[in-house]
């Protein structure tokens, strides 16, 4: 039995992006749309809250910042893959929507003359992470939650699985859940859907993402044609507590903490000589995973060697105002208070670069279909994201996607009509899912996918280990198709999900690993050991895959530059 809702609009993920959206939307609409956001926990508990140290946006042009700074800073840390364009738009943009933030309710630090605290971030040449203490995502998530509820026309999902897009002819149709405290089966008919269901990162072991982050949407858009841009690009946070992979913000060494090898040297002031451990992060990584290389770290479990993070600079004050989470974080999983002891770290998974190929508004090509946050690649990140810049797009162009989409859905007088073939689809895949295969352990395919993963695809690649990886994966993929789900029953299933969500993993893995082996250059997050150079001649240009003819095609598009040429990337 399948359940359909009817919308205009579906909106898949709860987190900036999609609430950002979600408000838009209702706004644009005024009234005249009926929209709903589903998610596949509860609405509240989106990834989202997990961000720490700031929204970048230039505040102060009286005080020394600019737009083309903050551009500037944006396209050399992405080491020149973004569109500068998009980056332009995007500088600009910010300040309004973190300024609407505030009068919704987020309560920004202030500085003592009054106006909203910044504090400075990697790569950037000016203090502009705007923050709220250590729990910056969080009071986001709760200022945009808050202010969705003002919207009477904006129904709320819990907790759905969302396994499929309904697209026919090019055309979006809504999209197919089950209830995950019931197992109902539910058609979610829309004109107009945003995808917001944010990034990958859960492809690798060692991550500072949470569980929730296995790349659903990016894992659909894909079975469904769909084309995913510059996936390649993974970024390693320079400081995972270890052994956890638990983020320490950038805003610790944005408020004068410093990293430290086993000697006790200061390294970043040799790799990095004038932002020092305030580079970009891709520099950081790789300058931490150097240290430890080549001996100059703590041995830690499982392999985990790692370096230190040292806040003694910061001192004891400033920690308990401004880093509190992080004191909790330090306490709590290795049971050491930063304010009397340094923090053992290493780089971490944290951010997926690449994502659905979009325009500047997050239209994704498919007619009545948008992006918007970590799940959309807009290219304003290119191969590396500076800190602090993801949270600022996902409310910048949540906002647009959900105005955008809003707008089109007023002036289209389509109806949708679900052909038979779609409603049994819906039903067949999770009966097929409750199926036994074989005698494979989702859960064993899993771990497999992140120790490789960890190995072959981490800060350091090369074509010997890339290749090792990807024949795993492909293993892994048919070994997928093979499983059994030991738990049968329809009430809150862990086992059908996660073995939904292994699945996605393993299918995006191959992508990541086959755009990782095709990009012969080391540029951004993606360091090639074997290729160590940047080659903008070959390789200044976008990856985008898709599925053709049952197979992945790997295709390039040209990089949009505007005012700045590519040049060496010196901190
Ligand atoms: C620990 C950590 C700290 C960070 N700190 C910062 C920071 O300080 N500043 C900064 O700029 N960036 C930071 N980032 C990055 C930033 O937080 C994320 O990029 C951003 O919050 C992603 O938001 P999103 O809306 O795209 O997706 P998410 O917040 O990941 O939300 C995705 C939503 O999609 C839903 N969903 C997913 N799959 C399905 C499915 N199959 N069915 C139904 N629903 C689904 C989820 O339930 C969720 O509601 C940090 C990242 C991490 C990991």
């Amino acid at each position: 039995m399948v359940e359909i809702f009817d919308y205009d609009l579906v909106i898949i993920g709860s987190g900036l992006a999609g609430l950002r959206a979600s408000i838009e939307a209702a706004k644009t609409g005024n009234g005249k749309l009926k929209i709903a956001i589903i998610a596949k926990n509860q609405l509240m508990r989106p990834h989202s809250i997990s961000a720490e140290g700031g929204s970048a946006a230039v505040l102060y042009t009286d005080e020394g910042d600019s737009f083309d700074l903050h551009a500037y800073d944006t396209v050399k840390g992405s080491d020149y893959l973004c569109d500068q364009d998009v980056v332009e738009y995007f500088v600009r943009q910010a300040p309004l929507d973190i300024l609407e933030l505030e009068h919704w309710g987020i309560p920004w630090a202030r500085r003592d003359d009054g106006r909203v605290a910044q504090r400075p971030f990697g790569g950037h040449s000016y203090p502009r992470a705007t923050f709220a203490a250590d729990r910056t995502g969080f009071y986001e998530v709760h200022g945009l939650y808050d202010t969705m509820l003002k919207y009477e026309n904006i129904d709320k999902f819990h907790e759905q699985f969302v396994y499929d897009f309904i697209i026919e002819d090019n055309k979006f149709k809504g999209v197919t859940a089950f209830d995950i405290p019931t197992g109902e089966i539910r058609i979610f008919k829309a004109r107009a859907g945003i995808v917001a269901t944010g990034g990958l990162g859960r492809l690798f072991g060692y991550t500072t993402y949470s569980h929730l982050v296995t790349g659903d949407g990016l894992a659909i858009a894909l079975r469904r044609g769909m084309r995913l841009k510059d996936i390649e690009f993974v970024q390693f946070h320079p400081t995972g507590l270890v052994p956890s992979g638990i983020l320490i913000t950038e805003g610790v060494r944005g408020d004068g903490g410093i990293l430290r090898n086993a000697k006790g040297e200061r390294f970043m002031e040799k790799y990095a000589p004038t932002k020092k451990d305030l580079a970009p992060r891709d520099i950081v990584s790789r300058s931490m995973m150097t240290e430890i290389l080549e001996g100059k770290g703590f041995k830690g479990p499982n392999g985990l060697d790692y370096l230190l993070l040292d806040f003694s600079a910061i001192g004891a004050e400033k920690i308990k105002e401004k880093l509190s989470q992080v004191r909790e974080i330090g306490n709590h999983y290795v049971g050491l208070d930063p304010v009397d002891s340094p923090l053992p770290v290493r780089p971490s998974a944290h951010y997926t670069m690449g994502g659905i190929d979009v325009t500047r508004t997050g239209f994704t090509g498919v007619t009545g279909l948008w992006a918007a946050g970590e799940a959309a690649c807009l290219s304003i990140h290119g191969s590396n994201r500076l800190g602090a810049n993801s949270t600022s797009e996902c409310v910048v162009f949540g906002k647009i996607a959900g105005e955008d989409s809003a707008k089109w859905l007023l002036s289209d007088i389509s109806t949708i009509n679900l052909s038979e073939g779609e409603r049994s689809h819906a039903e067949n895949f999770v009966a097929d899912a409750y199926k036994d295969k074989g005698d494979n352990d989702p859960y064993e395919i899993k771990r497999v996918l992140w120790s490789t993963m960890d190995k072959d695809a981490y800060v350091f690649r090369n074509e010997r280990d890339l290749t090792e990886g990807l024949k795993i994966i492909k293993g892994l993929i048919d070994r997928s198709g093979k499983i059994s789900i030991s738990e049968k029953g329809n009430v809150y299933n862990q086992n059908l999900i996660a073995s939904l969500e292994m699945k996605n993993l393993v299918e995006l893995a191959e992508v990541v690993v086959n755009s990782a082996l095709e990009r012969r250059e080391s540029r951004g997050s993606h360091f090639r050991t074997d290729y160590p150079k940047r080659d903008d001649e070959n390789y200044l240009k976008h990856t985008i895959a898709q599925r053709a003819n049952g197979g992945l095609q790997i295709t390039y598009r040209p990089v949009t530059l505007t005012k700045w040429k590519p040049e060496a990337r010196v901190y």
